[in-house]
């Protein structure tokens, strides 16, 4: 019955590697807000926004129109060393779940970083070395984003400051010292070194730090120092250019083999990811070639966009950076303490929060032992150990392919496996030994996010 003329894994020659990113604002007509400065609520042009970022990648933060930027060839060298990445048909879990439907994953986690995070991070640090910068800085959660960034600006001899939140240093040592391996030198947030993070220290003694004040030392030390940017690894505009590298192989992919996707899930924290693997089969929905369902994939714990709302907010806690129009739980938001299922960031990527508003995608909002029920199931017969992030969008995937049993659909389902989960042991073994709990938000525990929310009048 299956169709066994699609091999286990699809993958692309190096010739087929995409050639440019896709910038889908291009076909949006509803664009995504500008971002605005937060003293003057004034939208941010190229020169506010030079002394923090890089000039290209503000050009490509503010260019709504630009269909195609051409990827430059250092980048896409670099990108052949772990890419075109595999397209997986997950035959073992349809075999699994006895499933007419047709599973197929995008998987981002070869190469040591362990995440899609890596397709951005190079892009990011070949403007800044092109601009002829000394370095950049950035701040880092658990990690990923620091290995990431700390990966490409050692191939391009760059100098990576990271301020790494303080629970996290302490906590997680080895995606700690993989980035010193690579050359960076990664600060416990909130430091001494930044007048933002001593002010903190001040009013907070012995505080574990936050993602928030990470940003503002990292904001800091960028702007501080000649010869410095600061760069983000998700959200923004740029970021998701970059990531649709992802979804144009998976396309290419498919359409080799005359597949076309039903239904794309990916899993939701800034969004990048998420936004870059929809991003070309979203373009054709926009234009009227093609139809699709997105599904984003949320932790119950962190609702941006199921229970958030659509409005300005700042992007980080200590309110340093712009204000960005996004479903947002608002800036002081902070995930219950037993969540272990990554996917905390409070706001969402601009550019999917007005493709949501616009009801051209869907969102779900998913329990963490859920997600790692599913996750275990997974790594069982697909032999991947996947990321508590990535096994979001698995969940999903699994209950639409169980639907499918039931109504006996076969519906080709299309998910982004977005990295590996080994440094992520910790959280499995609360699950297996049946330590996990779940918290979903009350309405009055998400009211003083929401009541933080800037006062932005309405245009
Ligand atoms: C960072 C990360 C995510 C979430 O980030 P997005 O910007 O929403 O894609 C998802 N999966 C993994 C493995 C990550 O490292």
């Amino acid at each position: 019955m299956k169709n066994t003329n699609i091999p286990y894994k699809i993958y692309l020659s190096e010739d087929e590697l995409p050639k440019a990113w896709y910038n889908v604002r291009a076909d949006m007509k509803n664009k995504p807000a500008p971002l605005l400065n937060p003293g003057t609520l004034q939208p941010m042009g190229f020169e506010d926004l030079r002394p923090v970022f890089c000039d290209d990648l503000i050009r490509q933060e503010l260019d709504d129109d630009t269909p195609y930027f051409e990827i430059p060839a250092e980048i896409r060298s670099f990108y052949k060393m772990y890419r075109p990445s595999p397209l997986v048909r997950a035959y073992c879990l349809e075999e699994k779940l006895q499933t007419p439907a047709k599973i197929y994953y995008k998987f981002e986690g070869n190469n040591t970083s362990g995440s899609h995070k890596l397709n951005s991070a190079i892009a990011q640090a070949y403007y800044a070395k092109k601009q002829g910068l000394k370095g950049v800085t950035t701040e880092t959660g658990a990690g990923q984003w620091g290995t990431a960034l700390s990966m490409a600006c050692a191939y391009l001899g760059l100098d990576c400051k990271v301020f790494m939140v303080k629970c996290s240093y302490e906590q997680k040592p080895f995606r700690r010292e993989v980035m010193r391996t690579y050359g960076a030198s990664v600060t416990p947030s909130p430091s001494d070194t930044t007048n933002v993070g001593r002010k903190i220290l001040a009013e907070h003694p012995g505080t574990t730090g936050s993602l928030g004040c990470a940003i503002s030392e990292a904001v800091e030390a960028a702007t501080s120092v000649p010869g410095y940017r600061y760069v983000l690894g998700s959200v923004l505009n740029q970021v998701l250019l970059h990531q649709s590298v992802i979804g144009l192989e998976a396309k290419a992919a498919l359409d080799k083999y005359g597949v076309k996707p039903d239904m794309i899930i990916g899993c939701a924290g800034g969004g990048s990811n998420l936004g870059g693997l929809i991003s070309p089969f979203m373009g054709e929905k926009l234009r009227g070639e093609a139809d699709y369902e997105f599904i984003a994939v949320e932790p119950a714990s962190c609702p941006s966009f199921t229970r958030g709302k659509f409005a300005y907010d700042f992007c980080d806690t200590g309110m340093v950076c712009p204000l960005a129009k996004m479903y947002t739980l608002g800036s002081g938001f902070i995930p219950s303490a037993n969540h272990a299922g990554g996917l905390r960031y409070h706001g969402m990527s601009p550019i999917l929060s007005q493709l949501y508003h616009d009801g051209l995608m869907e969102a779900r909002s998913v329990e963490q032992t859920a997600v790692f029920a599913a996750a275990e199931q997974f790594a069982r017969c697909e032999g991947i150990l996947p990321a508590p992030e990535s096994s979001h969008a698995i969940r999903v995937a699994i209950d639409e392919a169980l639907k499918c049993r039931e109504t006996g659909e076969e519906k080709t389902i299309l998910f982004g496996l977005t990295g590996t989960g080994y440094f992520d042991m910790v959280a499995y073994e609360r699950f297996n030994d049946g330590t996990m709990t779940d918290h979903i938000p009350t309405d009055e525990e998400l009211a003083p996010g929401f009541a933080g929310l800037p006062n932005v009048p309405e245009k």
